[in-house]
């Protein structure tokens, strides 16, 4: 199932990387090589602390800003946590949500997640739903059942109509930060799968607009053969986004053949 009417997102996590100087000076870099592509989205999604220092220069750049996290209420008594207001405050379109890293390290769970997916919807900012299985499940051949329960927490209870206010990442966690990508092949059966889940659960004309990105292991020389596959939308890039010639190159990815 494909469409050519998604607009790819090239989308850097930056994790808990790089100072404000530094930042700066990337996507002024970042900028400099790749301008402001009219035909494709470039995403950052910096460290908290960085969101405002950066809203300018990534405005003026055309690039979306991206939290890498949120808390589901307004306000309230959530020491070191940062609300949806405060992150639609810096000027965020986006906020990832559920990243493997917060699942695996911090704990958070599927219900949470599905919490801060209906909560950035609330409030006008996109959300990145990341799913993916780990690698003992993919063996056990349980890699559907896996997204299907990260999907039905995340993303079941939420009502969408313009498909553009959310995005899913696929991101496989055997993939991430570990140098292993998915084949090609393998990406697109799970994003395949998980089109088919979003037009059973919402309908076609929505299934065929969200966008659904790959993460787990992005690099410029893979990326053009992942971008060819139908159904895969973009990337959600950790490490290969710390260097600027690297990430401007993800960017410039080339789509060979793209079916449908
Ligand atoms: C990520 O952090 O979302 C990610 C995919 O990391 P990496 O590209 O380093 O695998």
């Amino acid at each position: 199932m494909s469409t050519n009417v998604r607009t790819p997102l090239m989308a850097a996590n930056w994790k808990m990387h790089l100072s404000v100087a530094e930042a700066v000076s990337f996507i002024a870099k970042l900028h400099e090589i790749v301008g402001t592509p009219q035909d494709r989205e470039v995403l950052i999604a910096p460290p908290f602390t960085h969101l405002w220092p950066l809203r300018e220069a990534m405005t003026a750049a055309g690039f979306s800003l991206s939290a890498q996290n949120c808390h589901w209420e307004r306000q309230g008594a959530f020491t070191g946590e940062v609300s949806l207001t405060m992150i639609q405050e810096t000027g965020c379109r986006y906020v990832i949500v559920g990243h493997s890293e917060r699942r695996h390290i911090f704990g958070e769970s599927d219900a949470w997640i599905g919490l801060k997916t209906a909560a950035a919807l609330v409030h006008g900012v996109v959300p990145i739903v990341c799913i993916g299985e780990k690698i003992e499940e993919r063996e056990a051949g349980l890699t559907e059942e896996v997204l299907r329960r990260q999907l039905t927490a995340g993303v079941e209870g939420v009502s969408l109509q313009d498909p553009n206010r959310l995005v899913i990442a696929y991101e496989p966690v055997w993939a991430i930060g570990t140098g292993k990508t998915a084949t090609p092949q393998q990406a697109q059966e799970a994003h395949a799968f998980v089109r088919q889940w979003l037009a059973k659960r919402f309908d076609k004309a929505v299934a065929n607009g969200v966008r659904i990105l790959y993460g787990g292991s992005v690099k410029p020389d893979n990326v053009d053969d992942l971008m060819a596959q139908p159904d895969i939308d973009g990337a959600l890039v950790g490490g290969a986004s710390l260097q600027v010639t690297s990430f401007a190159r993800i960017v410039q990815f080339t789509r060979s053949v793209k079916n449908g």
